[in-house]
């Protein structure tokens, strides 16, 4: 059975900054059915929860994994070494699991793999992807908006 990584928001483990969750139903039942495997790069990354909202500043993801960008609180503090940690900690379980794909919450700064917030703090999106969503691309892996996932659904 092929198995693949999941954002573990959406299934309902309360691992998002402000220690909520995401949870979709049918994603927990991905989790259920032992296909899907939860992950939170931000917790892996060693950011505690709840934690300080993040947004990539003057670029994206792949900006940040090319040091041209800077993820940072709204609190000001440079959290970019803590977000490319946990990347490497998705890339590392995907190895794990053989999983050549990963559904991941959209917008968000690690895992958003369309848009993402664009660093002002005032909820306004641009394109591009999270940190974690564009190192697993650039290392083959297939990564799935959970949006546009629910959408095709
Ligand atoms: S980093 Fe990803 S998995 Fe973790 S809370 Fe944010 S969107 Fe969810």
């Amino acid at each position: 059975m092929k198995r693949f990584l999941i954002s573990a928001c959406l299934i309902g483990l309360n691992t998002k900054y402000d220690g909520g969750n995401n949870i979709e139903p049918c994603f927990c039942e991905m989790v259920k059915k032992g296909v899907a495997v939860p992950f939170c790069p931000e917790q892996a990354g060693g950011l505690p929860t709840p934690r300080d909202c993040s947004e990539i500043a003057d670029g994206d993801g792949r900006d940040a994994i090319d040091g041209k960008a800077r993820v940072i609180t709204d609190k000001g503090q440079d959290v970019t070494e803590n977000f490319l940690r946990g990347a490497k900690e998705a890339l590392k379980l995907t190895k794990l699991l053989n999983a050549d794909k990963a559904i991941l919450k959209s917008k968000s700064p690690s895992c958003g793999c369309k848009c993402i917030y664009d660093g002002t703090f005032k909820k306004s999106l641009r394109r591009g992807m999270g940190v974690t969503a564009a190192y697993l691309q650039e290392h083959g892996i297939n990564v799935i908006d959970s949006d546009e996932y629910l959408k095709q659904k």
